[in-house]
């Protein structure tokens, strides 16, 4: 049965996780993949996530299947953290809104992908470029064609909206716009306010509907801040659906939690779109897992010391972000990799060739992907300086 199959090249991802594990220089800096990392270079498990364990295997609940749907206290603060807590029309927004737990940010996007191409299987799903590397496999998968729309600096560090309502010009009324909610993996250019709003408007006009994917709400300027794009999209449009993480945010990547939320026009066409999304899980997974879920629902609904500590994550990426342009200031660097200092989140994409980002990796063992991004996060203290020098190095002045 297997004989003739062929192993898939490994993800540039994972192959560059690898090559770092084996680098035996003792200064090499793994600036690939995307997790938070304390000045000291580690990721511990939140303070707030461990006190929420300890309750958890106190109060020893049963480990009996949960809904389809997940666990519904999460589910429910979950909407209330995307949507708004304290906005005057949240009730009637709320009353639109359907929302399903899902194996990660990752699981969010898949099950929605599966629902849009249980509704409308002709839809293109428009993505970012340069975007996150899994968008275009994970709808394709579903069997939904893609296509991809220009993602630009505009020069302050946000994205320039003309070309990418120019290359929207293309999509028919049904299509899906798939836009990141804020921290825009890989470049870490947002859209401005105005620019939600006039995105909002052509999606009203073209009858695109947008799927918003929220990976790091909470890291860029704060947890309501960031979601101000997605709220201007659900205030202004019938239908939204939103890919939840709380991976980062909460710290939580192996635990697999995320939601997918889908905001339909009339409360009545909730049932319908709830017993599809489970059962997309049902011939999936069945029953998504409870124990990221519960955490997070503590965290969501005693928020204090979780807040705190997302502050403290989202201060030190910024001032990382701060440190390292003043160190590239210092050292004269070129204007080209000052922007770095404009963007938001855990990611910059740097203006390096895949060549430089080899050369990167080669005489600095500094890891990079080789499309020029850099996990801001990943920096500790102690490499800041150094890591400013290999650019400048590296780029040229
Ligand atoms: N969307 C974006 C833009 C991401 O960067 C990521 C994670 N890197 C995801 C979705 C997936 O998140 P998760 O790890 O929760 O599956």
């Amino acid at each position: 049965m297997f004989s003739d199959l062929r192993p898939l090249p490994l993800d540039p991802l994972w192959a560059l996780q690898n090559a770092h594990r084996d680098d035996p220089r003792p200064h090499k800096l793994n600036l690939g993949i995307g997790i938070y990392r304390d000045a000291h270079g580690h990721t511990p498990v939140l303070n707030a996530v461990q006190h929420a364990e300890r309750a958890l295997a106190d109060a020893a609940p049963s480990k009996v299947y949960r809904p389809l749907s997940g666990n519904a206290d999460f589910t429910a603060a979950m909407t209330r953290l995307l949507l708004g807590d304290h906005t005057p029309t949240l009730e009637r927004t709320l009353d639109r809104a359907v929302t399903v737990q899902t194996v990660g940010g990752t699981g969010a996007l898949r099950t929605l992908a599966d629902l849009i191409a249980s509704a409308n299987p002709e839809a293109t799903v428009w993505t970012s470029n340069p975007g996150y590397a899994n968008h275009h496999p994970l709808m394709r998968a579903a069997g939904l064609l893609t296509a991809e729309y220009p993602w630009h600096d505009d020069g302050t560090g946000q994205t320039d909206l003309s070309p990418m309502l120019g290359t929207l010009d293309a999509a028919q009324p049904g299509d899906i716009l798939l836009v990141q909610g804020c921290c825009h993996n890989p470049t870490g250019i947002d859209l401005s306010q105005e620019s939600w709003h006039a995105l909002a408007s052509s999606c009203q006009e073209r009858g695109l509907i947008p799927l918003i994917d929220m990976a790091y709400q909470g890291l860029g300027k704060g947890l309501t801040e960031d979601a101000q794009g997605l709220r201007i999209m659900t205030r202004q449009l019938g239908t939204v659906l939103i890919a939840a993480s709380c991976s980062k945010n909460m710290g939580l990547y192996c635990e697999r939690t995320g939601t997918a939320t889908v905001l339909v026009p009339h409360p009545h066409e909730k049932p319908a779109v709830l017993s599809v999304l489970e059962g997309i899980a049902r011939r999936t997974y069945s029953m998504p897992p409870e124990h990221g879920a519960a955490i997070a629902a503590t965290l969501l609904n005693t928020p204090h010391p979780w807040h705190a500590e997302l502050g403290t994550m989202r201060d030190r990426i910024r001032t990382v972000r701060e440190t390292l342009g003043a160190a590239l200031r210092a050292a004269h660097a070129p204007h080209d990799l000052l922007t770095i200092e404009h963007h938001q989140g855990m990611f910059s994409l740097l203006p390096l060739t895949p060549h430089q980002m080899d050369t990167l990796r080669e005489h600095h063992a500094i890891y990079g992907t080789r499309e020029g991004r850099i996990n801001i996060a990943g920096i500790p203290d102690h490499a800041i300086t150094p890591l400013a020098h290999a650019l400048i190095a590296v780029y040229g002045r």
